[in-house]
């Protein structure tokens, strides 16, 4: 008897339990003001006149003239890449370039194009990169009719993930990366806490769909994660090949 008495009023206790928990999940019924939240208001964003252009909260890293937001990576100098025709273009050999600002999570905007006059082949055409927190290449290469490895065409997570898709132009025609990227997270011993995640658009089309980044990109071996600040340079870089760059715009989430 005991036993089922204490049965019975477990059963009441989890019954109770349910339906409290149900509660708390039901719509709350009656004035519909009590689902409405209104502080803070959602801040104003100016859009640019086309996706393309910068909207009104966005820093501007390169306009076309003025690449100061820059710096070279070999001895933190001014960048010795071309401005030419509104385009920042790689000087093979002088070596890439960063932000001199830091950014962690972000929203970025960049365009590209790889020569028009075709030289090489493979991993050898238009080929330079994105290196998101200076660590993670999202792979720029002219790969218009020019296979190479899947996980080291253009759109690629280099050396990890392929895009979705093979969204690319053709060679000498400008060419867009719209990129989502939430940076990786360590705990204070340097063990990874969260991953870093990217998603992108190629030309408009989804190539990297929330993607979980490995580590930063090895040419050789396995990606891993090594601890580093929460915000780190972007950097581009320099393959030896004459790609372009314009627009580069980025909105710090
Ligand atoms: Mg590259």
């Amino acid at each position: 008897m005991i036993i089922r008495l204490s049965k019975f009023a477990m059963s009441a206790c989890l019954a109770l339990g349910s339906l409290y928990a149900f509660a708390q999940k039901a719509p709350r019924q009656g004035d519909p003001k009590l689902t409405e939240y209104w502080e803070p208001e959602v801040r104003l964003v100016t859009p640019g006149k086309t996706n393309a252009d910068p909207p009104s909260d966005a820093i501007v890293l390169f306009d076309g003239k003025d690449a100061s937001k820059w710096k070279a990576q070999k001895d933190g100098g001014a960048v010795k890449w071309k401005i030419e025709d509104g385009a920042l273009v790689v000087a093979g050999g002088t070596g890439g370039i960063e932000t001199k600002e830091a950014f962690g999570d972000c929203q970025l905007h960049i365009e590209w194009r790889t020569p028009a006059e075709v030289k090489g082949e493979s991993q050898g055409r238009g080929n330079s990169g994105i290196f998101l927190m200076n660590r993670y290449e999202l792979q720029v290469l002219d790969s218009y009719k020019n296979r190479t490895y899947s996980n080291g065409q253009a759109g690629s997570m280099y050396k990890q993930f392929p895009p979705l898709v093979n969204a690319s132009r053709g060679p000498g025609e400008w060419q867009t990366y719209d990129i989502i990227f939430t940076a990786p997270v360590f705990y204070e011993d340097g063990a990874l806490k969260s991953p870093a995640r990217i998603t992108v658009f190629h030309n408009g089309v989804l190539i990297q769909n929330n993607t979980t980044i490995w580590g930063a990109t090895q040419y050789i071996g396995t990606p891993n994660y090594e601890k580093h600040n929460a915000k780190e340079p972007i950097s581009l870089q320099d393959h030896g090949n004459p790609t372009a760059f314009r627009n580069i715009w980025i909105r710090p989430i």
